[in-house]
């Protein structure tokens, strides 16, 4: 496996609005293996293959719910990703991208999200998703349209390090 670089702000691809996966091949999973290690050693709990520099529809989340330690975390890989269904309910908290490093801004979210997607191997999911889970997809998800968290924070700001420990992404 192999740590990839992140592409980081103001980098136009990330700006670009990338493609569909059509090949579920032996590259793509090594690319998977290597978006899951690259994100680890960040560390982040999430990342878009827009990030290391691939224009593809393609999503890694590893995310470990609060208040329970014994947890192990959950992994997810989303290709082609939709969102297919969203609450009226909205939440507004803080986010920070590992392609917007040393700042975090105030974001609003839907509070629940349903995902339609494929997994490494072509085959279809579904995934209900509320809170944390819910807005780290929804930042995930924008990256793949060229939108960053910036575009939507109602306020950018430097985190203190006490914040910046509490920021998941
Ligand atoms: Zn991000």
């Amino acid at each position: 496996m192999a740590i990839l670089d992140i592409v980081t702000f103001p980098t136009p691809s990330l700006r670009l609005k990338s493609k569909k996966v059509s090949k579920f091949d032996a590259e793509l999973q090594t690319l998977i293996d290597n978006m899951f290690e690259t994100m680890r050693a960040a560390p982040g709990v999430g990342l878009a293959a827009p990030q290391i520099g691939q224009s593809i529809r393609l999503v890694v989340v590893e995310y470990k719910e609060d208040g329970d330690e014994n947890a192990k975390p959950r992994k997810y890989v989303l290709v082609n990703p939709e969102i297919i269904k969203r609450s009226e309910e909205k939440v507004t908290d803080i986010e920070g991208c590992l392609s917007v490093p040393g700042l975090a801004g105030k974001v609003e979210r839907h509070e629940a999200i349903t995902v339609r997607a494929k997994n490494r191997f072509g085959k279809p999911l579904k995934i209900d998703a509320e809170g944390w889970l819910a807005r780290i997809f929804q930042h995930e998800i924008d990256h793949l349209d060229g939108v960053l968290y910036i575009d939507r924070a109602e306020e950018v700001f430097e985190p203190t390090p006490e914040e910046a420990e509490q920021i998941k992404d």
